[in-house]
């Protein structure tokens, strides 16, 4: 009886609410991407740059020739996938707001690209944005990601550990390696003791 009922209501979920692909909206059996879509994604993999984890087109180790020239300001970054027009919808209707319930499908993307950095991670902290900001949107992007991490990895999650102290508008026409020094002193730290 149970079965029936739980069977009754998935088909009610489904015909009221069917899945589509959060990438071009075609309806799908399961939570994700359409058939299409993903075999479009460039999953990153090995052979990749230790410190910026930019794929190498040819199979070697280490460090690629833009991290070696100038060493960026942080110790390592992953990537999940290369940026095109598929991946590009993903992470702006993501943003946008329009397909907010993919955050558990995104992160578990995230950590299968970077078990290891978790296994050796003490919390996860998400970049935070600006209060105003926030309270346009309703959300902050980042933090739906870094819960859903710290729920898959079993690492804490530090949701308020670091506030956006100043808009970022005139951030968005300077130079990457510039841009993330004054995304640092945008940030300032609400606890001394992390
Ligand atoms: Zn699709
Ligand atoms: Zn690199």
């Amino acid at each position: 009886m149970v079965t029936f009922f739980a069977k009754t209501l998935n088909f009610l979920k489904d015909l009221c609410f069917p899945l589509t692909c959060c990438c071009c909206g075609e309806f799908v059996d399961t939570e994700g991407l359409c058939p299409n879509c993903w075999k479009q994604i460039k999953w990153i993999s090995e052979p990749k740059c230790r410190i910026c984890g930019l794929p190498f087109e040819i199979d070697c180790e280490g460090v690629c020739a833009d991290c070696l020239s100038q060493k960026p300001y942080f110790d390592r970054a992953v990537s999940v996938f290369e940026y095109n027009d598929v991946s590009k919808k993903i992470v702006l209707k993501f943003k946008n707001g329009d397909t907010t319930y993919i955050a558990g499908l995104l992160a578990s993307w995230m950590y299968r690209s970077a078990k290891d950095m978790f296994a050796k991670a003490d919390i996860i902290i998400p970049v935070p944005i600006h209060f105003w900001k926030r309270l346009k949107r309703k959300y902050n992007q980042a933090e739906l990601l870094a819960r859903e991490l710290s729920n898959i990895s079993g690492v804490k999650y530090g949701p308020d550990l670091l506030k956006k102290s100043k808009g970022n508008e005139t951030a968005r026409r300077i130079e990457p390696q510039t841009k993330i020094k004054k995304f640092i002193r945008f940030f300032r730290n609400d606890r001394k003791h992390v």
